[in-house]
């Protein structure tokens, strides 16, 4: 098949508009090859429109809520060495001028750009960071489990992460006498994944049952408060049900437009502008892999998902969306085997064909 014939065959295997492909179960085709995301976009946006607007009175009132507290610190912010929480703590230290603590969860992973920037943020926005890091053992051996079990592991991170983080708001919460808000830069706009996501607190809670030993070593680790535990395993999406428990999404909050984002933490916290490539999550090191694992199962990964909300809101042309689907990890990246060394298994071990609507 010629280059041009294979183009052909591309643009009818994906949405006319926004490039998502016909694969994708959670949108419909139409006999024009639109998705019913985009069908239904305008009537959407307006709805987001008012929300957005309810919304930012909520925010400005929390934010006065707690300005000026007494103590160390006003808000605690989430923050990976990424963008989006990056972009979360510059808006609460420089609009809403409040004293915030950042906290940081070491998964093990952190590429050097993400601790390059964390420094950054930290003189930039003076603001001192906690790092929690769960051991390596305890650490290694879940993401073992969970890669044998469902052939994959980024729910891992995202639980240990909450939990841990969780916790610790928790503990600070008691010593401080009062209710710390969390901010986070979690975007369920352009990051959820209908059909794909895999990051279920209630799908993780029985998954790690089927190992009793490694379920109470986890709940009982001293970075873990057992009621953050219980708590937060009964939650679907611990993202999204965090407002029970005081953690807040600014993109919820606040329109999250990427190109200023860009601009602001470029000019004001002096990280790098992110180009045409796909390092929008490269502060983590199993990225490529995490991309890898989602197109050998569905043929296309989350990026195509963000590309294709960004087009639908005139962010993106569609050609750039092109561009940057294509550049998706196609191959097993040499990561894997470092990675199945370090979980005691080997590429026999994992459990390629697990159905993953059980993550979900
Ligand atoms: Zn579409």
């Amino acid at each position: 098949m010629g280059f041009k014939e294979e183009i052909t065959m591309k643009e009818l295997t994906i949405c006319q508009r926004c490039i998502l492909p016909r694969s994708y179960k959670a949108v419909r085709f139409n006999e024009d090859g639109i998705c019913s995301l985009c069908r239904d976009h305008a009537s959407r946006a307006k709805k987001e429109q008012a929300e957005l607007k309810e919304r930012a009175v909520q925010l400005e009132k929390i934010v006065a809520g707690v300005k000026n507290t007494e103590g160390p610190y006003d808000c605690i912010v989430p923050v990976s060495g990424g963008w989006d929480s990056a972009y979360a703590a510059w808006v609460m230290r420089r609009e809403f001028k409040l004293h915030i603590l950042g906290l940081n969860v070491d998964n093990g992973y952190r590429t050097p750009l993400a601790l390059t920037n964390l420094e950054k943020i930290s003189r930039n926005l003076e603001m001192d960071i906690v790092t929690l890091k769960l051991n390596a053992n305890l650490l290694h051996r879940l993401y073992g489990h969970f890669f044998r079990t469902c052939g994959y592991f980024c729910t891992v991170c995202n639980a240990v992460g909450y939990l841990t983080a969780g916790s610790f708001v928790a503990y600070e919460s008691k010593r401080l006498k009062r209710k710390i808000p969390v901010i986070g830069g979690w975007s369920k706009k352009y990051e959820f994944q209908p059909g794909l996501s895999t990051l279920s607190m209630k799908a993780f809670d029985s998954i790690l049952r089927l190992d009793e030993d490694l379920y109470h070593e986890l709940r009982n680790n001293p970075l873990v408060k057992p009621s953050i535990f219980d708590a937060f395993m009964s939650l679907k999406d611990v993202r999204q049900g965090g407002t029970d428990h005081g953690i807040l999404q600014l993109p919820d909050y606040m329109d999250w437009d990427y190109r200023r984002i860009a601009k602001v933490l470029k000019v004001e916290v002096g990280m790098e502008e992110p180009g045409i490539d796909r390092e929008h999550h490269y502060d983590c090191f199993l990225h490529p892999l995490q991309q890898y694992l989602k197109y050998r199962k569905f043929g296309f990964d989350q990026e195509s998902i963000r590309c294709s909300v960004l087009i639908r809101e005139n962010r993106m042309t569609r050609d750039e969306a092109l561009r940057r689907i294509d550049k998706v990890q196609k191959t097993e990246p040499p990561v894997l085997q470092e990675v199945l060394k370090q979980w005691n298994m080997t590429r026999e071990d994992v459990n390629w064909e697990a159905d993953w609507e059980r993550l979900w």
